[in-house]
């Protein structure tokens, strides 16, 4: 492989370095290495240290949906210095394929695999006719051809994966680390294939995908999952105590049908839920385990929606839990020594700005200005909506707002919220409106998601710094873990028509929610890594991804020894190393 070969090269460099140690031989030196500038760096400043710090694990950390506004305002707010203000190393870009303004999915498609693609699009290559004008359709992927993420080449390295979140686990940025599907809100789907995926560790909401709907879920292809990873041997949970007593191996931790709480609201309405912070820390514990390292993706899934709902209050905490998160990230990273921690937004949502058009303070503005007004706040604005319920007198909003947001709102306020709700917007949404209008000195833009550059936090050895574009951190995390992710789209996803011939292989449709890739003999159920032949059940390492777009199929090349073990139809178009002689583009 080519990384073993460079890190032999590296070897007999610094060797050469430590033994001759003069200008010449490190200009030679470098002259080797030359197609490698992360390498090169190494070289020139300080060989040793840098391969002593190399990086062997990987934690990414995602606020969904903010800016600096937020980090600046949860600062105030909390009235001390965050983990994060230590850590801002840069900033990242956000447009995806055919947006300058993303979506998470396709955010998150770009820094789990390095390729921008549609919005909507969970790590599958993008349309090619919705192109935005400025990128180049030649230098795009395969329309609808599933790509390879850091988690799935972490997993191919032999370092154990996870993932966390406080949406469900099927919500797209965490679906993009794991699955590949060209719409995000095919959430059974992207479930099905999440529990094929081999993941070490899942923690989060979304419970619902797992069980068919005779159980209460929601899915329609009669699938149990929750057995399904059981018979895997994951241990499952489903509330904090027994998340916490988890003390080794694989688990699934599913807290919540569907969503988990806000961190605000979790005391008032799901008190067993665990916190971001807590099910971090257990992440972390359990994957440390492994000595070959491990890959983590942890979401702070609801910023986002803070910043769509306009919601002030849920926006700083739930960013000051993700903070919390980052804390015991950033503990075990310094203890560890080898441990890579990147942070960064997948794009910033709502616009929220400190200073508005409704501001009469301006120039004036004191920090009491600022944090006064969300101090009497102890729940979400969707929170207080909850408690308004049904009766929508102006007494109850009042008292409701009083009690939980500490607003004295006048009968003005109260005729707005409810102009605004009988407007069609919904009630959460209206609080969160005119009480930041009417009270606090934050403005807002839109209740969408914003197309500008995200601030870049990162810790621990070989750190990134500067100004990434987005697909260059799915690039940088595969470097840092010395593999070659076009490598792992070649190992995970062969193109079935490219190695077989139309007569040779058949997608079997009877039963339409569950398609079967049968070749020859073998049998390979699609969103599972699983092939059956002669009565046996091989695990794969990867998972079956068919395309419907483009009615294509895709396999792990591993599939194709094992289907090779008796030659079907003569001659099969793959060498003796199972591996295919054909682009898959
Ligand atoms: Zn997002």
């Amino acid at each position: 492989m080519e990384s073993k070969e460079t890190n032999i090269l590296l070897t007999f460099s610094i060797i050469g370095l430590l033994l001759l140690g003069n200008v010449g031989s490190a200009v030679a030196v470098k002259g080797n290495l030359n197609n490698n500038a992360d390498f090169n760096d190494s070289v020139n400043c300080k060989p040793v240290a840098g391969s002593e710090a190399k990086v062997k694990n990987v934690i990414v950390m995602v606020p969904d949906g903010c800016s600096q506004s937020v980090e600046t305002l949860a600062r105030w707010y909390s009235g001390e210095p965050l983990q994060l203000d230590e850590m801002l190393a840069g900033a990242v870009s956000t447009y995806s394929a055919d947006s300058v303004i993303t979506d998470s999915s396709s955010a998150a498609t770009a820094f789990a695999t390095g390729f921008k693609t549609t919005n909507g699009f969970v790590s599958v290559g993008p349309r090619n006719d919705t192109l935005l004008t400025t990128l180049d359709e030649e230098s795009m992927v395969a329309p609808y051809s599933p790509l390879a993420t850091v988690l799935e080449g972490s997993k191919l390295e032999g370092k154990a994966t996870g993932l966390v979140a406080t949406s469900r686990v099927t919500h797209a940025t965490p679906a993009a680390f794991a699955s590949h599907v060209d719409n995000r809100n095919n959430e059974s789907e992207i479930m099905e294939q999440m529990v094929y995926e081999d993941i070490d560790v899942v923690f989060g909401g979304g419970s619902q995908y797992l069980l068919p709907k005779a159980d209460g879920g929601k899915r329609t292809d009669g699938e149990n999952l929750t057995e399904v990873l059981l018979g895997r041997g994951y241990q499952y949970v489903d509330n904090e105590t027994e998340m916490l007593a988890l003390s080794s191996g694989k688990a699934w931790g599913l807290f919540a049908g569907s969503h988990m709480q806000p961190d605000i609201d979790r005391a008032e309405f799901a008190p067993e839920e665990p916190s971001l912070c807590n099910m971090t820390e257990k992440a972390i514990e359990l994957l440390s385990e492994d000595k070959d390292g491990f890959f983590l993706m942890v979401e702070g899934s609801q910023v986002d929606w803070a910043g769509h709902a306009n919601d002030p209050i849920y926006e700083v905490t739930d960013f000051l839990a993700f903070d919390e998160a980052v804390k015991v990230a950033v503990d075990f990273a310094e203890a560890d020594g080898h441990t890579l921690v990147i942070i960064f937004p997948d794009h910033n949502t709502g616009g929220m700005t400190i200073g508005s058009y409704y501001d009469s303070e301006y120039d004036d503005t004191s920090v009491e200005d600022v944090v006064n007004p969300l101090e009497g706040m102890n729940i979400t604005a969707a929170g207080v909506a909850n408690k308004i319920g049904e009766d929508l007198s102006s007494d109850n909003i009042k008292s409701q707002l009083k009690t939980w947001w500490g607003i004295d709102a006048t009968d003005e306020d109260v005729d707005e919220i409810l102009s605004l709700k009988n407007n069609g917007t919904s009630l959460d949404y209206a609080i969160s409106e005119v009480i930041s209008r009417n009270y606090t000195v934050i403005g807002w833009t839109t209740h969408g998601h914003c197309g500008e550059d995200v601030p870049l936090w990162a810790y621990g050895p070989d750190s990134p710094a500067g100004y990434m574009d987005n697909t260059e951190i799915a690039e940088y995390i595969a470097d840092k873990l010395r593999f070659d992710l076009a490598e792992t789209n070649e190992q995970l996803f062969v193109e079935v028509g490219n190695v077989f011939s139309a007569d040779e292989y058949q997608l079997n449709t009877i039963d339409p929610e569950n398609p079967v890739l049968k070749i020859g003999d073998a049998e390979l159920p699609v969103n599972k890594n699983i092939l059956v032949k002669g009565g046996v059940t091989h695990e794969l390492e990867g998972i079956v991804v068919y395309a419907p777009a483009t009615d294509k199929v895709y396999i792990p090349t591993e599939a194709l020894s094992l289907i090779n073990e008796t030659k079907i139809n003569g001659k099969l178009k793959y060498d003796s190393n199972g591996k295919s002689k054909y682009d898959r583009r």
